[in-house]
């Protein structure tokens, strides 16, 4: 029989991240490209003040109680925040809704997310404007800026954030309350069906922080300036917005503007030494970087995820930046570090050439997440780094259901989340992800990897972004077709192509056919959208 442990008990809550902060890290600085145009810049122990400013307006102005929804449309900003301290470290639910999906998703989103009052930024005001007369729960808006820049609108119980904020008190002790309250809410992009919730809790998100936080995952010290690039309505910047005040971090959010020019230029003034988002991001920073000869010296890793990064990209990070690329696969159901491409002792040790291909992998976990690969029978593939199987994971910060119900039960019996994704796993521990199960390309029986043949072909220098998908094959089932926005100057033939990718793959491997398009067409969260790519094209090779 066990007997108690004679520790104390308390529960693990949101606001102690920015007490902390704000507390022992006071002094360090919070720095904004603001929505309004100017770089604003205040402390942790500033941010934490404003927090509870707002966490007493909302309780005193607006009625908010514990488990209320308050939903934002909003940038990574100072001002998103304070609202993921003043509305989560209240009780309530901060529900960050991704701005850039259609409107009727966005809709579908707020209105199934119930919340009661929506923060948004000026930017989307005219999508509240347009979609408000759809919005089932949303008593009233607040606008993320000053009186000075308050827009003329149509909208009804508006609210000024600055003046919300001005006149509450800034003196609050954060309450305690059972840490698996619901902290904040988070909408896969349901690229198939509609979206779903993730209702993360206090502790599951500081559960996740403190993995994340080790240094054997993202690396991250005290020591560093982190600019998390992904935005705060996917997986919570990537869990950063509570790693970096656990570790007392300098932080700086971009904003509203992702283009190389600013991305750049704050690096740069702020000395970023740390910085993640999706591959697309880096691919228009390294088109700038190339234009002007401009450097981001001060940068010493940056984390790419969300979906594969190619090789050509970690290697001219490395080669021509010095910046070192840490791989990351992660959902928003896994809050969302899943596992990252560090390195260990035992694979420094190896061959460069190999030590290369294993950490260009998706990675491996960390302590707190457990991962198994299994065949189609549910039997553990072998760890060869060979044999495929489903990707399932299980651990405190995996998601169980999804909010109200939605897709049923999503777990085993044993605990386990399947993630939709196909993977190998090797000897080392190291997943790759082959396809995401709905991708995969099945050609006479036998699978091929999109992203294998994608992650090759934008290694080709007139190759900005490219897309594999199967399509229908009268003899084959399927066979592989290949998208490719090429980069300014004269655009590769396909036959160039084709050429570059004979001997790197298997010739069943080989596109039947290179399409070029002028843009590619991207999910919200920045992923090429191979739905419509499947759509566009599924008739090519139908004669
Ligand atoms: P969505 O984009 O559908 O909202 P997520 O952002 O949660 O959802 O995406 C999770 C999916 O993104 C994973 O299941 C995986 O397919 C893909 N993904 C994430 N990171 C990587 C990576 N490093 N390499 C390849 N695919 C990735």
């Amino acid at each position: 029989m066990t007997i108690p442990g004679l520790m104390q008990q308390n529960e693990l809550m949101i606001s102690s991240l920015i007490r902390y902060a704000a507390e022992y890290h006071g002094t360090t600085e919070i720095v904004t490209r603001t929505v309004e145009g100017p770089v604003h810049r205040y402390t942790y122990a500033d941010a934490e003040k404003r927090a509870k400013k707002l966490a007493n307006a909302l309780m005193g102005k607006l009625g908010v109680k514990s488990g209320d929804r308050i939903a934002t449309l909003a940038w990574t900003t100072h001002r998103h925040f304070e609202l993921f301290y003043g509305v989560s470290g209240l009780g309530s639910v901060l529900h960050t809704v991704n701005p850039r999906l259609f409107d009727e998703q966005i809709s579908y989103i707020v209105n199934h997310g119930q919340g009661r009052y929506l923060f948004v930024d000026l930017d989307f005001v005219p999508v509240v404007e347009r979609l408000a007369p759809t919005f089932s729960h949303v008593e009233g808006v607040v606008i993320l800026t000053d009186r000075d820049h308050m827009p003329e609108t149509t909208l009804k119980n508006v609210l000024c954030y600055e003046e919300f904020i001005a006149d509450a008190s800034d003196e609050l002790d954060w309450p305690e309350f059972d840490e698996r309250s619901a902290s904040s809410l988070c909408y896969t992009s349901g690229t198939t069906g509609n979206p779903k919730g993730v209702l993360y809790s206090h502790r599951s998100t500081i559960i996740h922080a403190l993995g994340a936080a080790q240094n054997s995952a993202f690396g991250l010290s005290v020591y560093d300036v982190i600019m998390p690039i992904a935005p705060m309505y996917h997986g919570n910047a990537w869990g950063l917005a509570y790693i970096a005040p656990m570790l007392g971090a300098k932080l700086v959010f971009p904003g509203p503007k992702m283009d190389g020019e600013s991305i750049q230029k704050l690096i740069e003034t702020e000395g970023v030494t740390f910085s993640c988002a999706v591959p697309t991001v880096f691919t228009m920073l390294f088109q700038y970087l190339e234009e002007t000869g401009k450097r981001v010296d001060s940068l010493s890793r940056t984390m790419i995820g969300g979906s594969a990064v190619p090789r050509a990209m970690t290697e001219k990070f490395l080669d021509s930046y010095g910046v070192k690329v840490l791989q990351l696969w992660g959902m928003t159901e896994t809050s969302p570090l899943g596992t990252v491409a560090s390195s260990t002792p035992e694979v420094d040790r190896l061959p460069a050439d190999e030590r290369e291909q294993i950490l260009s992998k998706q990675g491996r976990v960390q302590y707190g997440l457990e991962i198994k690969v299994i065949d189609e029978q549910g039997n553990q593939v072998p760890r060869d780094g060979v044999t495929y199987g489903d990707l399932w994971v299980r651990g405190p910060w995996v998601v169980a259901e999804y909010f109200r119900g939605d897709g049923g039960e999503l777990l085993d019996d044993d605990g386990w989340f399947p993630t939709g994704d196909v993977v190998t796993l090797d000897r080392y521990g190291y997943i790759k992800i082959t396809d995401r199960a709905k991708d995969v390309i099945k050609s006479g029986g036998e699978w091929i990897s999109s992203i294998d043949i994608e992650n090759l072909a934008v290694g080709h220098p007139k190759v900005l972004q490219a897309g594999v998908v199967g399509v229908y094959h009268p003899k084959w089932e399927e066979r592989p077709i290949l998208i490719l926005r090429a980069a300014p100057g004269t655009p590769p033939t396909e036959e160039e192509i084709l050429s570059f990718l004979d001997g790197k793959i298997a010739k069943w491997w080989m596109p039947d056919r290179v399409f070029f398009v002028d843009e590619m067409p991207l999910t919200a969260t920045g992923k090429i959208k191979k739905i419509t790519l499947r759509e566009t094209y599924k008739d090519c090779l139908r004669d």
